[in-house]
């Protein structure tokens, strides 16, 4: 039977499951209500022979999408959102053909469970039932092992429906007079970025620090300020791009703190500007991390926007990149008083999110969640307070030169 027929019917027997038990308005108010969100309580992973079951304890039951990719073998399950109480360490263990799980928010009233497989394998049941106290419902996926055809089979036919479903809208935002910056808090939702010592994971990081940020450049009145998240949910690099597009932003900053091999001793800011070519080896590898964002999410990141097609993008994209440099370097400027910089703190590499030809953009990496000092200053709201002041200096010096260049240009025959 095709993967995708029987994942609909395995769908038609649990609504049938849920209706038979009597409980049909909580089926269909499942989702409906945002202010009444379904918890996971516990989750659970059992072997049997060569089949493994995923088992998701939750206070109602909800329909599940099930879907699988390839590179790396992950399979994919969409629920409506669900709020996760789960235990810190849940997913980290390896049992059976589940290497480990994450979970979270994917978007808006969507959540997401990405298990990455041991080995090939397929969805061979899925069921819902009361768990023993009849309170709560446990969504149980089982896992049977493949053979590489048919698990590319299956991620085939789970991709064209994906497709079918299609990526979330992009808001247009209307432009006012004045610039427009906005602000990308890497990672969020299902994908959690770097993780540090004492559950510190870099999503929650970037997104407190984006949004003092977002409050700083304000207070002058002088921009539009946007943010490509404000909430702990996944964006597709794509659709970040797509939304510096879409509002017509005259400039990008990205904020990330990753963490790196190489011990304690590797720390201090860096800020990244777009290019073909990396500056160095740890750059390379740093944008190649990044860029999988979108694959720690169970979203194939083919569709990228901005495929530089012509002689007058390419100029564009010279001229933009000319300002991003300058931007870099007026950051680097500011923050060389108050911060602690890594080594070239300036540097180059090919990162999906610093695409869009058209807007000036950086990526900056506050620090190194690897380095329990870095780690230390991210947290202290001491540091914050002084990066944040450092960046809106760089902001203003920057465009005091942009629209000092555009003047003089107007004035010129
Ligand atoms: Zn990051």
């Amino acid at each position: 039977m095709p993967f995708f027929s029987f994942v609909r019917l395995v769908s038609a027997c649990i609504v049938a499951i849920v209706m038979a038990a009597g409980i049909e308005r909580a089926w269909a108010v499942d989702g409906a209500k945002p202010g009444t969100p379904t918890i996971a309580a516990a989750a659970a992973v059992e072997t049997e022979g060569s089949k493994t079951r995923f088992k998701v304890t939750l206070s109602k039951p909800v329909t599940a999408q099930v879907s699988v990719m390839e590179r790396p073998d992950r399979v994919i399950i969409d629920l409506p959102e669900v709020a996760f109480h789960l235990p810190a360490e849940s997913g980290r263990g390896r049992e059976g053909l589940i290497a480990s799980y994450r979970y979270g928010l994917f978007a808006p009233g969507r959540s997401r469970v990405v298990m990455e497989l041991t080995q090939p394998a397929v969805v061979s049941g899925m069921t819902t039932a009361p768990d023993a106290t009849g309170a709560a419902s446990i969504l149980t996926i089982e896992l049977s092992r493949a053979d590489r055809e048919e698990f590319r089979k299956a991620a085939v036919e789970s991709s064209a429906a994906a497709k079918e479903a299609s990526a979330a809208p992009v808001v247009q935002e209307t432009k006012d007079s004045r610039p427009v910056i906005m602000i990308d808090a890497g990672h969020g939702g299902i994908d959690p970025g770097a993780a540090g010592s004492g559950n510190v994971v870099e999503k929650d990081l970037v997104l407190s620090f984006a949004q003092r940020l977002k409050k700083k450049l304000e207070e002058n009145g002088r921009y539009k300020i946007v943010m490509t998240r404000d909430q702990d949910v996944f964006v597709s690099l794509g659709d970040r791009v797509r939304a510096a597009r879409a509002a017509q932003a005259d400039l990008f900053i990205s904020v990330h703190a990753d963490s790196i091999a190489g011990g304690q001793e590797v720390r201090g800011l860096t800020v990244y500007t777009g290019s073909e070519r990396a500056s160095d080896a740890d750059s390379a590898r740093l944008a190649d991390r990044e860029n999988k964002a979108d694959a720690v999410a169970g979203v194939e990141s083919g569709d990228m926007p901005d495929d530089v097609s012509d002689i007058l993008m390419e100029l564009t994209m010279r001229e933009t990149r000319g300002f991003s440099h300058s931007f870099a370097s007026r950051l680097v400027g500011e923050f060389d008083s108050v911060a602690r910089l890594n080594k070239n703190p300036h540097r180059q590499a090919r990162f999906q999110v610093l695409r869009a030809h058209d807007v000036p953009s950086v990526l900056v990496e506050l620090g190194y969640l690897s380095s329990q000092k870095d780690l230390d200053l991210l947290m202290s709201e001491e540091w914050r307070a002084k990066m944040v002041s450092a960046m809106s200096v760089a902001v203003d010096r920057f465009f005091a030169a942009r629209f000092a260049r555009r003047g003089a240009a107007a004035v010129l025959p």
